[in-house]
């Protein structure tokens, strides 16, 4: 992780050589969730021309626009994805190999690429650069995302969730169909020649049916995890974050309700330690009526703890309340 000392100009001036340096996404080592991607896209393809595409109804119309929605869709995927992973997002200092003007913008120096970068830049280990603008190291890719290619990975979200979205939806239009209509469902699909001539005449219901709840199954999978990461990426945008300042900010967060948590049960313990000194003590002549009422309620439940019930007890004002005052403690909590 870089970090904030900034190197003098002349130190800076002998860039090294990265060992290891990955460019682009095309390079090695491959990721297992890149090859998953590799196998999933051309699944998504041969889905829909070899399946989907013979089970639309039979309008013309319908058919053409459905598939050229498809087509445009699955091209614009493949090309914000090359761009997304061919693009290196890497600091200009790793770039160009030249060194940047630390007057013009804010910089940091990386002790792993020893160089001066883009105080925005941060160091991603599987890719082992510093990428400007870091976003995230995209697995699926296997390639960083960042201020050079983020309008491409943009472009592929929303891509894939169109293409993703119409094969979902016409499948499950379809296993619907099946599932209500099974009889005429059957009829139009064995009505088109080019799908008896693929699949032969002898298909049934329950194997078209069978195809479909897969398909649906599947397909829900990945749109759901298309959906969530275009809502993820919306937010961003809409906050003006980085999915790195987000995760950040999010273990900031996390590490706050720890702490706060973990302050309220020693705060909790020392009451309760209080408390039991306060019980062997010798107690004190009740000064009224309303304070002998609350030291019968503080023995019932004498635990040794302090539960939840408890301390909503405390906050009412009754029970312990008259224990904590006698240990001079501050408040009633
Ligand atoms: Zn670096
Ligand atoms: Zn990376």
């Amino acid at each position: 992780m870089p970090e904030n000392n900034n190197k003098k100009d002349g130190e800076s001036s002998q860039l090294p050589g990265i060992p290891g340096r990955r460019k682009s996404g095309f390079e090695q080592p491959f990721d297992t969730l890149q090859i998953a991607t590799w196998i999933i896209f051309p699944f998504i393809l041969v889905h829909y021309f070899s399946f989907l595409y013979f089970l639309i109804w039979s309008a013309l119309a319908a058919k053409v626009i459905l598939t050229i929605i498809f087509c445009c869709s699955a091209v614009a995927t493949l090309y914000f994805a090359y761009k997304t992973c061919s693009i290196d997002p890497a600091d200009d200092v790793l770039c160009h190999q030249s060194v940047a003007n630390p007057n013009e913008t804010e910089q940091i120096y990386c002790y792993l690429c020893e160089v001066n970068v883009d105080s925005s830049s941060k160091h991603c280990r599987f890719c082992n650069k510093c990428v400007e603008t870091f976003d995230h190291h995209c697995k699926w890719l296997n390639t960083c995302v960042g201020r050079k290619n983020y309008r491409y990975f943009l472009g592929i979200v929303s891509s894939v969730f169109i293409m993703t979205g119409e094969s979902f939806a016409l499948s499950l239009a379809f296993m619907i169909e099946s599932f209500a209509f099974p009889d005429r469902f059957l009829g139009r699909v064995l009505s088109f020649n080019d799908f008896k001539h693929y699949l032969g005449s002898s298909i049934s219901i329950v194997a078209l049916q069978t195809l479909l709840v897969i398909s649906v199954f599947i397909l829900l999978c990945i749109v759901l995890l298309v959906v969530q990461l275009c809502g993820f990426h919306i937010v961003l945008l809409w906050k003006g974050q980085t999915t790195y300042d987000f995760i950040v900010t999010e273990q900031k967060k996390q590490r706050e309700r720890e702490n706060a948590r973990a302050q309220k049960k020693l705060e909790l313990q020392a009451k309760s330690s209080n408390k039991k000194s306060a019980d062997k003590a010798p107690v004190p002549a009740p000064a009224d009526e309303e304070n002998h009422k609350g030291d019968e309620d503080g023995d019932d439940d004498d635990d040794g703890c302090i539960d939840d019930d408890e301390i909503e007890g405390d906050e009412e004002g009754n029970g312990r309340e008259v224990v904590v005052a006698h240990n001079g403690n501050e408040d009633n909590v």
